[in-house]
């Protein structure tokens, strides 16, 4: 199958960039996945329960009800959607060539399209501790802005997992809502910038234990009551009692199956030209998480799928005109 856009991802960046380009009557095919990631399709928000900061939803609305609606309006105007997952891409040469997953492997025939967005994510890193899949959002998460104002945590101790920007940024936010927050960090030395690190220390309602794995999650069957601690050095263990666990050790840019053909940062995030959706690759665009490392919100994923979108039809108009002029000439 040949489109004029492909779109490799689900959440609220890839379905904006496909409701921008169907608008446009570029015709978008947008393959969902199927489980990529671990995710279902409609990304991230999907693994949450009320999204209460995404404008025009002043009630609040539940994440899988946003992406559902997303995916309503990309239909709407003729968005082509495949439950598929893309499994590798050859960027060399154009028309672009995607594989799908199939039984064993790879689909034989590839799809091929003139241009491309990536808005396939990133997926928030997790322990896999004992007791996580009982209490995952019954107490535990890996949002602290998304989920920390929820009424659960609201005068709760919570414990933060992680040490780097995101774990600080993220213990002195929720010291809005909890009663105390604990920083739980593997060694005797956060990675995280003096300045964000020393706002954590210094931040009276903030504990951080040093040395300290989270190795357990324990509750009352309902909600998570306490984790289970150990002393990363003497290896003993106690309970510490929580309400609330946030993970914030880091994010997985979903970029494996580029293969290195676009540039990305050290830490495996797409690279773009600033202010735009460009990658190395002229004719392919990145939108959402894939790309952010900074703000990973529903909002500005969707912000920069529409720009994604915008970009993708710039640069099919001008091939076009370049087509004509050739054409022209002859
Ligand atoms: P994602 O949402 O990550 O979606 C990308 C999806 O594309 C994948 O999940 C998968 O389904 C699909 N995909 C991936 N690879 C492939 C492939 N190779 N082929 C086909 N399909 C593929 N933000 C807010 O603004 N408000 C909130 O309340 C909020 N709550 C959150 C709660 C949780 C628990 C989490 C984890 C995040 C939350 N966020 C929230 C952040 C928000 O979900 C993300 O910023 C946003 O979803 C990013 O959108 P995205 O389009 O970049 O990609
Ligand atoms: P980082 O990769 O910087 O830090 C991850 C932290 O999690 C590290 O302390 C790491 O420990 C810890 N960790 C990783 N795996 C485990 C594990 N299995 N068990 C326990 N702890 C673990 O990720 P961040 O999300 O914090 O930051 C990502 C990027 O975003 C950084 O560049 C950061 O500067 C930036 N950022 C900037 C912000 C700002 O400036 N306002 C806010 C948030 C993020 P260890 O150190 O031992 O490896």
């Amino acid at each position: 199958m040949h489109s004029k856009v492909i779109i490799i991802g689900s959440g609220p960046s890839g379905h904006t960039a496909a409701i921008y380009a169907a608008r446009a009557n570029l015709e978008p095919v947008l393959f969902e996945g199927m489980m990529a990631g671990g995710v279902a399709p409609g990304g991230q928000l999907t693994t949450t329960t009320e999204v209460e900061n995404f404008p025009g939803f002043p009630a609040g609305i539940t994440g899988s009800e946003l992406t559902d609606k997303f995916r309503e309006q990309s239909e709407r105007f003729g968005t082509q959607i495949i439950t598929e997952t893309i499994t590798r891409v050859d960027l060399s040469s154009r028309p672009f060539k995607l594989w799908r997953e199939d039984a064993d492997g790879d689909s034989d025939e590839p799809d091929t399209c003139d241009s491309l967005i990536v808005a396939t994510g990133a997926t928030a890193k997790r322990l896999n501790i004992a007791g996580e899949d009982k209490y995952w959002q019954r107490g535990m998460s890996a949002c602290a802005v998304c989920d920390g104002a929820a009424p659960l945590f609201r005068n709760k101790p919570l414990v933060v997992i992680g040490g780097g920007d995101s774990a600080c940024e993220e213990a002195t936010f929720l010291t809005k809502y909890a009663s105390h927050v604990y920083i739980a960090v593997r060694r005797d030395a956060f990675r995280a910038s003096n300045i964000m690190a020393k706002r954590a220390i210094n931040h009276p309602k903030i504990t951080v234990l040093w040395n300290t794995h989270v190795i357990e999650a324990k509750g009352d069957d309902r909600v998570l009551t306490h984790v289970v601690l150990q002393d990363a050095k003497t290896k003993e263990t106690r309970n510490l009692d929580v309400s609330g666990l946030f993970y914030a050790i880091g994010h997985t840019p979903n970029t494996a199956f580029l293969n290195g053909q676009l540039t990305t940062d050290e830490t495996g995030y797409l690279v773009v030209k600033p202010g735009t959706s460009l990658t190395n690759v002229q004719g392919v665009f990145a939108a959402g998480d894939v790309h952010d490392k900074r703000y990973r919100q529903a909002i500005t994923a969707a912000g920069s799928g529409c720009m994604a979108a915008l970009d993708a039809e710039k640069y099919l108009e001008e091939l076009e005109a370049e087509a004509q002029e050739k054409a022209s000439k002859l």
